[in-house]
């Protein structure tokens, strides 16, 4: 459910707490509009069009911007990191230099989450819309589902904040990040709730890398859809045949290592640019604790992040340093604020 306006009156007030669209007049914003109005202020932006839908039982406006916006470049430009998502924990970042990083899920992440479950489970005891026999919902089935839905939403929320927070945070850190490709095989597999709402979350952590690594000069790397990052041993390189959603630990049978599940499949992540990067298939530091196996390169297929890929069809190969910068320099953007 949404509305774009490209014509008439777009604006955002100097209040800093109002918006101006056609045919809807002026409407308070629930969070301040500083940012964006600081920089239409300043010249740095100009409004393109306006978005208006309705998500998650609330309104929003969206606004495509054109934006001037400084070059930065990462704290760390050299280390390559590898995150892995989860659903026990928001994430788990493994770096080249071997330093292991859990990320956890917000405050009341499960507590929302256990709520849902049992607001799902009254949901479907009440008496619900049935097409076949042509019942209507029960008021108490339509009580119980508004209940479930605003939970559901909650969930929602606080998922995509810690994941905005958490992709800002690894672009600024980091030169190169890997991630896995969308669990299809796996998301078939499990049906459970919970493994659903990690998996919406790999395409999702993708996108926001994708454009944020483009802001701070750093790039994505998107693992093999097949690649057993969590199968392989980040030791030794020996690849299990399988290994049960439920085993939290990662033992491996050729080398002895144990480690925690999400913290080897990071390190895998890490462990494949390194790998392809060198040319050697020693991945940094810990090449020297064992060699990799044969058939190593096998494994560090590295699909071309989107941007690069554009570019090559456009014209080089690579794209020149200087070109990037050029193409940084303007480029659009979206701001989204929440209506009131
Ligand atoms: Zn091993």
């Amino acid at each position: 459910m949404a509305c774009r306006f490209t014509t008439g009156t777009i604006r955002v007030e100097p209040d800093r707490r109002h918006v101006t669209l056609p045919r809807l007049g002026t409407i308070r914003t629930h969070e301040s509009t500083r940012k964006l109005e600081r920089r239409i202020a300043g010249g740095s932006a100009r409004i393109l069009s306006a978005t208006v839908r309705f998500e998650r039982g609330r309104w929003f406006v969206s606004f495509q911007v054109e934006v001037e916006r400084a070059e930065r470049t990462p704290a760390r430009p050299d280390v390559a990191v590898g995150v892995d998502l989860g659903v026990k924990c928001l994430a788990v970042l493994a770096d080249s230099r071997g330093e292991i990083r859990h990320v956890l899920n917000p405050a009341h992440y499960d507590t929302a989450l256990k709520a849902l479950k049992r607001l799902s489970r009254r949901v479907s005891r009440r008496h619900g819309l049935d097409r076949r026999t042509g019942q209507t919902p029960s008021k108490r089935w339509l009580k119980a589902n508004a209940e479930r839905n605003r939970v559901h939403h909650q969930v929602a929320n606080l998922r995509t904040d810690a994941l905005h927070k958490l992709t800002t945070a690894i672009s600024a850190e980091y030169g190169t990040v890997v991630v896995e490709d969308l669990n299809v095989a796996g998301m078939l597999r499990n049906r459970r709730l919970a493994r659903k709402i990690a998996d919406a979350g790999f395409g999702e952590i993708r996108r926001q890398l994708t454009y944020k690594t483009g802001w701070n000069g750093g790039q994505v790397h998107v693992a093999d859809r097949w690649f057993p990052s969590s199968k392989t041993c980040c030791g030794c390189g020996a690849v299990k045949a399988k290994l049960p959603l439920h085993a939290r630990a990662f033992c491996c049978d050729v080398c002895g290592l144990v480690m925690d599940r999400d913290a080897n499949a990071a390190c895998n992540l890490a462990a494949l640019v390194t790998a392809s990067t060198t040319g050697t298939g020693v991945a940094g530091d810990r090449g020297a604790k064992a060699p990799k196996p044969r058939g190593a390169d096998q494994k560090t297929r590295v699909t071309l992040p989107s941007r690069m890929a554009g570019a090559g069809r456009a014209g080089g190969a690579t794209l020149p340093r200087q070109r990037q910068a050029e193409a940084r320099d303007r480029h659009q953007d979206t701001a989204t604020l929440t209506l009131r």
